[in-house]
């Protein structure tokens, strides 16, 4: 072990080989991270984890035996999409059962302990993939393999997903919304791709009350998500004390992203991070898992990554870019109580 590293990736060059040519989910993204910590010379700093290939009895925790067939036979054919968003190459089944099982790679450093926080550079994202039905540039639903993962080989029932994507992850909402184990979180524009993720979805049957949405309209920036997990997910969590924490990053949420209108800075996902990193170091012995969902400015992708990772190692290395504008507005906390007024029944924490 190298001493000291508590702060791994994983990445691999077979992400680059689900080729997607012009779209904006293409491989230059995780180039442009890989660079941009080559840089900043960190790349020492982490730990490379090793990802593998998932298995496709590992894919089924989150997905139909149909579906993931017609994957692996649309990438055989030379299929070039599996819908209008949704690009596909002869490579693809190849890299998303790697990116799936690179996320439980991830899974299993940290619950063995050997690293504290694992940010996974994956390609194809996932929480937009349904069981049946791999939607917005997704195949296999990453976060929800990793938290099946951990609960089978770990025996932990608590898992938080957090997604910060800037859009709705209807994928893990669906798989776990009957199920009280894993507590899916979502803060994303509203209305935007994919469409779900209203405030009053929040989870049905033994799993009501733990879907929990803040859906906001654009323009929101780092202080009004910092409020947003300050008066929500770090409450919520106070009461439910995850066992580990998975981050469903997307990037996208980022002021310049050219798809989406949020206004968050780099630095706001370093401040993020920074919140689920006192929610682990409270809750798991810091258990954090990254996933990479969206972010399309390849340049902002980069830089509020290393944010991230400049927050969970301690670095304290920064970036030049200018911080996000302050303001707190009326807006943000009429979203807040709209959401704790409908988990007050569930969560005592909400009606305080
Ligand atoms: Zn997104």
């Amino acid at each position: 072990m190298t001493s000291g590293i508590r702060t791994g990736i994983v990445y691999d060059d077979m992400y680059l080989l689900h080729e997607t040519g012009m779209h904006p989910e293409k491989k230059e993204r995780l180039k442009s991270i890989m660079s941009y910590l080559e840089k900043r010379d960190v790349l020492k700093k982490l730990e490379k984890v090793e990802p593998r290939k998932a298995k496709v009895e590992e894919i089924e925790y989150a997905h139909n035996r149909d579906y993931i067939e017609q994957i692996e036979s649309y990438c055989a054919k030379g299929y070039n999409a599996i819908d209008m968003d949704t690009f596909i190459s002869a490579n693809s089944y190849e890299a998303a059962l790697l990116a799936a099982g690179g996320s439980m790679a991830a899974v299993d450093k940290v619950m063995k302990d050997e690293l504290d926080h694992v940010f996974c550079f994956v390609r194809p994202p996932g929480h937009h993939a349904e069981p049946s039905q791999g939607m917005g540039f997704c195949l296999f639903n990453n976060a929800a393999i990793a938290a099946y993962h951990a609960m089978k080989e770990y025996d932990i029932e608590r898992v938080l997903i957090f997604d910060w994507d800037v859009h709705h992850g209807n994928g893990t909402q669906l798989i776990f919304y009957h199920d009280p184990r894993v507590l899916y979180s979502s803060v994303h524009q509203s209305p935007a791709f994919p469409g779900t993720g209203a405030a009053d979805e929040i989870g049905a049957g033994k799993g009501e009350g733990y879907t929990v949405n803040v859906p906001l309209s654009g323009g929101f920036g780092d202080n009004d998500y910092e409020l947003i997990l300050r008066e929500l997910l770090v409450p919520l969590c106070d009461e439910y004390k995850p066992q580990l924490i998975i981050v469903s990053a997307g990037q996208d949420a980022h002021e310049s992203d050219p798809l989406a209108g949020m206004a968050l800075s780099s630095h706001g996902y370093g401040m993020m991070a920074g919140i689920m990193k006192e929610i682990a170091d409270k809750y798991c012995d810091g258990k954090i898992v990254l996933l990479l969902e969206g972010g399309y400015n390849v340049n902002a992708l980069a830089e509020s990554v290393f944010c991230v990772l400049d927050t969970l190692a301690g670095w304290e290395m920064g970036i030049e870019s200018k911080k996000g504008e302050i303001l707190e507005r009326q807006a943000t906390r009429d979203r807040i109580d709209i959401v704790k007024d409908k988990l007050m029944p569930f969560w005592p924490t909400m009606a305080e």
